[in-house]
């Protein structure tokens, strides 16, 4: 496999590159991590609305990353995480478990998108766990809401009073 680019983002600039496999292209770890040790950074423009390349960190806001982060593939059983501080302008991808080198960084998407606009019908990632459609969060069992409480986006946690029902007009507020 060739590597495409070099992780850039951050302390660690060699920690990944980017490959091509079966996806297309993914993000493998060039060193043996630990659980919850740092792989990548990267920061971007943050939009209010949602992109193939953008991570949603708020409930109307979605951080957009470039390469190599943006080639980071799903998978229904993740060996990572985003770190996604509330409405902010950068994300930490950090290992959920040991990792050696080789290792293609995997994101469960549905930890941090609310809704899914960018998503073939039905999801490929080959896990045992795989739950067919990849939604968004919202569509999330409680069952598996319950299993990822310690890695979602911050947002998910806040309040969801502005939620981007699909049915709700939005108000235009003149102050
Ligand atoms: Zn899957």
């Amino acid at each position: 496999m060739d590597a495409l680019y070099l992780g850039s983002a951050g302390a660690r600039a060699d920690a990944v590159a980017v490959r091509r496999n079966g996806f297309g292209r993914g993000v493998y770890i060039t060193a043996d991590r630990t659980a919850h040790e740092t792989i990548a950074r990267a920061s971007g423009p943050v939009r209010p609305t949602r992109t193939r390349f953008s991570l949603q960190v708020g409930w109307r806001l979605h951080l957009e990353v470039g390469p190599p982060l943006r080639f980071v593939n799903h998978s229904c059983e993740p060996n990572c995480y985003a770190v996604l501080p509330l409405d902010g302008t950068r994300v930490e991808i950090r290992a959920l478990r040991d990792l050696e080198a080789g290792s293609e960084v995997l994101l469960d998407y549905d930890t941090f998108e609310y809704e899914m606009s960018y998503f073939p019908p039905v999801c490929r990632c080959g896990s045992p766990r795989c739950r067919g459609s990849i939604r968004g969060y919202r569509y999330l069992s409680e069952e598996r809401k319950a299993a990822c409480r310690s890695f979602i986006a911050e947002y998910l946690r806040t309040e969801a009073s502005d939620r981007p029902v699909a049915a709700a007009p939005v108000r235009a507020v003149r102050s």
